[in-house]
């Protein structure tokens, strides 16, 4: 049996009713660590390490600014990434030659948008998150080749978001043999396929439900048909 740690989530992620069990995985851990970041992670050295170095990437500073907790703690790990920074660019700046006009600068500048991308692209919450989510890949393909009642739950679900299914698409090549493959991706393409029509009727419906011809109509799926339609098509994202 696989740790019960990424096992445990795995089945109650997909027990829920939703358009996306993986993206449930990937909010909940994402809710984790936002307030890991805000509490435990402060009083950890190795930890600060880290942040200090890595930093967050546009998305978690977003979600640990709107939490809207610790804000001294936020400022703390804000302060000590900055200085890091400062340091690293300015050991860069400090190797800058006295130059004429010319070459060298545009050579420099472009060595600078190097290193701005590298660090455009660490995020602490990020790395660990990747990480967790593999792991969790592992235990869905496990679950999924050696109990029949975890695969018959996978199969009567409503798809993936489209990041989802394109992650688990790349995971049965991965994690299955060829011949549990072929089993898993043809199911997994028809459910996606018949999901994609329902939510786009449903999204189609509730444009319709516009038109005062069918102010009375029912409302059927579609009250959030907008929200869940959107979450089909880019995932678990944050919407008011
Ligand atoms: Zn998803
Ligand atoms: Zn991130």
């Amino acid at each position: 049996m696989k740790e019960q740690i990424y096992t445990i989530p795995v089945m109650d992620a997909f027990k829920e009713d939703s358009e996306c069990p993986v993206c449930i995985l990937e909010r909940n851990l994402e809710n984790h660590y936002i307030d890991f970041v805000l509490g435990p992670s402060l009083m950890e050295p190795s930890c600060r390490m880290e942040t200090n170095e890595k930093g967050f990437c546009r998305r978690h500073f977003e979600l640990l600014y709107n939490k809207q907790e610790n804000r001294l703690g936020l400022g703390l790990i804000i302060d000590t990434h900055l200085r890091e920074l400062v340091k690293t660019l300015g050991k860069r700046h400090g190797r800058i030659p006295i130059f004429k006009p010319g070459k060298k600068m545009a050579a420099f500048a472009d060595d600078f948008v190097k290193l701005l991308s590298v660090i455009e692209n660490k995020c602490m919450i990020c790395d660990r998150m990747n990480y967790t989510m593999e792991r969790y890949l592992d235990v869905i393909f496990y679950l999924w080749s050696r109990e029949d009642e975890f695969q018959h739950l996978f199969n009567t679900k409503k798809g993936f978001c489209l990041k989802h299914l394109k992650m688990l698409l790349e995971g049965a090549n991965k994690y299955l043999s060829a011949r549990d493959s072929h089993v898993f991706i043809e199911n997994l393409l028809n459910m996606q396929l018949e999901h994609m029509e329902r939510i786009q009727k449903e999204v189609n419906w509730f444009t319709e439900k516009f038109d005062y011809r069918n102010a009375d109509a029912p409302w059927g799926n579609s009250k959030d048909a907008v929200q869940r339609s959107i979450q089909k098509l880019v995932g678990h994202c944050t919407l008011k």
